[in-house]
């Protein structure tokens, strides 16, 4: 499981501050999809930024199992994120020069896998993924949601037990949406925690808990 305890997040801006996050506390829990949902410039990236330990809170605790990730150092922070999360951005993140299946090694590559098990491990999984035939593409000849796959098949490769996404089916007609949702869905069946920010009611319907967000406050209570 993880958990934000009062979690905030100050931004500079000019001569005064904006307060992007105002202490939020929530339990995003093992084997469920969580959506993230709220207006625009609300606190959702910044939550999930902070989640994914891309960028560190003014104040409050992230705590994942045991562990208090909020408190790690930089180097411990990036060798914990490797071990344990898998990240899907918004705009894809491929690297424009690696093809599809050496886009999904990457991970490996920083955890020192071999190359022979790496290969064997990203072809496995891509033609899991239904992209068999697509493993020596680049970025560029990829569809939008055959590049989404990719990103997400290179946030599963290490087996991560938390999955973050921002807002996963942003850029995808509702049909492909509904085929990478459910990829995400996957993951959660087998014990994972999951989060995604969309701004698709359809999407939010399909996740187990939603997560309201405003002027960045978690609502909660009845809507
Ligand atoms: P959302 O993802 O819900 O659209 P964000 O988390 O991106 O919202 O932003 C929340 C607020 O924090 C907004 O007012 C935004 O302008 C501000 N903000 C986000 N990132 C930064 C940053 N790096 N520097 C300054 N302000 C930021
Ligand atoms: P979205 O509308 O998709 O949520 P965001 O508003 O979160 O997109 O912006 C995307 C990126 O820009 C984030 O990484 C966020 O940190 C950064 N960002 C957002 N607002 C600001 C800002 N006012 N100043 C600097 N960076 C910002």
């Amino acid at each position: 499981m993880l958990r934000v305890e009062n979690l905030s997040k100050i931004y500079p801006s000019g001569d005064s501050k904006v307060t992007a996050l105002g202490g939020v506390s929530f339990d995003f829990e093992a084997g469920r999809v969580t959506a993230i949902i709220g207006p625009s410039g609300s606190g959702k990236s910044t939550l999930l930024n902070l989640l994914a330990g891309f960028d560190r809170p003014s104040s409050g605790r992230i705590l994942h199992d045991s562990t208090e990730i909020s408190k790690l150092s930089d180097a411990e922070l990036a060798d914990y994120r490797l071990r344990h999360f898998g990240f899907v951005f918004q705009n894809y993140n491929l690297v424009s020069i690696l093809n599809a299946s050496e886009n999904v090694e990457f991970p490996l590559t920083l955890q020192g896998v071999p190359r022979a098990e790496r290969t064997r491990r990203s072809k496995a999984l891509l033609e899991q993924l239904g992209l068999g035939h697509r493993l020596t593409h680049y970025p560029s000849q990829l569809s939008g949601g055959e590049q989404q796959r990719v990103a997400i098949a290179r946030a599963l490769i290490t087996n991560p037990s938390v999955i973050l996404a921002d807002e996963p089916t942003g850029n995808l007609d509702t049909r492909t949406g509904k085929s990478i949702l459910d990829l995400l869905l996957k993951p959660a069946t087998e014990g994972k925690t999951v989060v995604l920010i969309t701004h698709d009611p359809a999407v939010a319907e399909l996740a187990h808990t939603i997560l309201r967000i405003r002027d960045g406050q978690a609502l909660t209570g009845e809507f």
